[in-house]
Formats: C-alpha cells, structure tokens, sequence
C-alpha cells in the first residue's frame, strides 16, 4: 500500500518556517509584501485571490489587493502594473489569470518587473529556468519538486515521465526534473501508447485535468506519483488526474486530491515573495 504524500502537512511546514524568516527580516527592517491584481469577477479566481491574501497574513507578508472592474482598459492594468514595479514595498506582482478576453496575457506578464515576478512567469524568468539559472521558479512545479525532497526522492538517474505539457506546469516541472538529473519523457494528447510510457516511470507526474485518465494498473510497483490534476466530478467531488484508489496498489507513495499538490502551490507563492524580499535587503539566496 502506498504511502500517502500529505501536502497539507508539508505546507504546513514550510508556512511555519517562511512565517519565522518573515519576523527576522521584519526585524531587520523589511516587510515581504505582494501585490494581488484581481481582474473583473470570475468567481473561482475570487477564492483563489482570498485564499492567497489569508495566506500572506497568516505568515506576516503584507499584501495588497487591486480589484478591478471587468472592463478595465490594457491600458489601465499596464499602467498600474509599471506603478508596483516602481512600489519599493511591494516585492511580487500577481496578476490572476484569466484575464477577460480584451486583454493580451502576455504583454501583461512581460510587463511585470522580472524581479518581481513571483509566479515565474515572465520570458526572462522562463529562460532562466530553460538554461539552469532560475530565478523565480513558477509555483505549482515549484511545490511538486518541494514535494519530492520532502518525500526523500531523489531524482538523480531516475526515469520521470511528466503526462502534460502546459507552460505552467507540465514544460517547467520537466526542466526542474531535468535539472535534478532526471531522465524526463513528457507526454501529452498525441503521444502514442500512453499505457506503455508510464508503466516505465519510476515518477510519474500527472497534469492533464482529466478525472483518473492514469489507470492505476498501468503504475510500475514501487513508482512515486505526483498527481497536479484537479477536476470536479458531480457537485462537490474532487478528483485527480490519476485513478487513485488502483495506483495506491502498487505505487510506493502518491499524492491524494484535494490535499496534495493543491496546498503547496500558494506556498510557493509566499516562498517566492519572502525570497523577493531577501533580495531586496541583500541577503544571498
Ligand atoms: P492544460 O489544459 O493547459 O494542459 C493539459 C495537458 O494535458 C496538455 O499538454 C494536453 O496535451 C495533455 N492532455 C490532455 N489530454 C490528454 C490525454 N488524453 N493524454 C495525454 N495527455 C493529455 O492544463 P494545466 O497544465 O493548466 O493543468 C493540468 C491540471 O492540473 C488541471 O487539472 C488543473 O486544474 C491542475 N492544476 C492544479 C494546480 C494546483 O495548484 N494543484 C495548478 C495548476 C493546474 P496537448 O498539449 O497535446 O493538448
């Protein structure tokens, strides 16, 4: 039976500890703070934007929200983005994605300072990240890596099989793992003989948001999984990516939905922002 990756404890964990090196920098004068730029009242973005700014107050972050209408201009949200970049107490810029449809994405992303980019979303942090040097690591992928080292798991040599190749999680977790010495095989809707490709993972990551498309039978024994997928099945069920109860059976540890990868992405978001502002009162990483 596999054993279980809490990620609500690790989460835990690490707030515990990012809360402890808030109060030490505050001491020294530095207050970690964040900008939340919500746009319009998309309603699962609402939550996550609430979720975020409880999180920044539970661990001493100053966060600031900037809720704007639906019909906000371009214009408008560049114009109070180059604003936070010049805020000297804001030390990350978090733009909720979507944004409504007359708005360009990447021209918003671009317009975030690099050094202030916590999400790590902007073209210069992903080419850091593509050559080996990153400098703001995008959260969710972020939180999967923290995951592994907190489960022991170590990549070096191992066979990664990454299901998923969105820019948000699937391109950069493959760069992390490759980073970490991994053998990494990414697949996605056209890849051939899925069944096949994951059965020779010793890790098998899974961001597809396709409820328990991984069939547990196809999981070699004594593999580790890390299931990203979230998707809602019925009225209140949360399921993953990953045919959970199956792959339990011969997984050597896995991730639950809800409860894994879910609670260390806004954890990631506060570890960026603390070492934001590290940087700012120049102290090394
Ligand atoms: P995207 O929709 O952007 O990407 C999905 C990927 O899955 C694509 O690369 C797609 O392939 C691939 N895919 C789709 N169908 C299949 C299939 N049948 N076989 C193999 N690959 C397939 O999703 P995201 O990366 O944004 O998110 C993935 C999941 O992770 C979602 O459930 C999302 O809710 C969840 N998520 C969770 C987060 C968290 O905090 N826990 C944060 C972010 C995401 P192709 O490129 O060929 O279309």
């Amino acid at each position: 039976m596999a054993k279980i990756i809490d990620g609500k404890a690790i989460a835990a964990e690490m707030r515990e500890q990012i809360a402890a090196d808030v109060k030490v920098l505050m001491d020294q004068g530095v207050t970690p703070g964040l900008a939340v730029v919500l746009v319009g009242e998309d309603p699962a973005s609402r939550v996550y934007v609430s979720m975020k700014e409880k999180a920044c107050a539970a661990t001493g972050i100053y966060s600031v929200e900037h809720k704007l209408s639906a019909e906000t201009s371009e214009a408008d949200l560049l114009a109070l983005i180059a604003n936070l970049n010049g805020d000297a107490k804001i030390d990350g810029i978090l733009v909720q994605l979507p944004l409504p449809d007359h708005i360009d994405e990447a021209k918003i992303l671009e317009a975030i300072s690099p050094d202030k980019d916590v999400d790590g979303f902007h073209p210069y942090n992903v080419g850091r990240l593509v050559t080996g040097n990153p400098v703001f690591q995008p959260c969710t992928p972020y939180g999967v890596m923290k995951m592994l080292e907190h489960t022991g798991v170590d990549l070096k040599g191992k066979e990664v099989v990454i299901v998923g190749r969105s820019n948000i999680v699937g391109k950069p977790v493959a760069l992390m793992c490759l980073a970490e010495h991994a053998t990494v095989t990414i697949c996605h809707s056209r890849t051939v003989d899925l069944p096949q490709k994951v059965a020779a993972a010793d890790v098998v990551i899974a961001a597809v948001g396709q409820p328990e498309m991984i069939k547990g039978a196809w999981i070699k024994k004594g593999a580790v999984v890390i299931d990203v997928g979230v998707n809602r099945v019925g009225e209140k069920k949360l399921v993953g990516d990953v045919e959970f109860v199956a792959a339990c059976e011969n997984a050597a540890a896995i991730t639950p939905v809800p409860g894994g990868v879910g609670p260390m992405t806004i954890t990631m978001l506060l570890y960026n922002t603390l070492l934001s502002a590290k940087r700012r009162a120049g102290q090394q990483d």
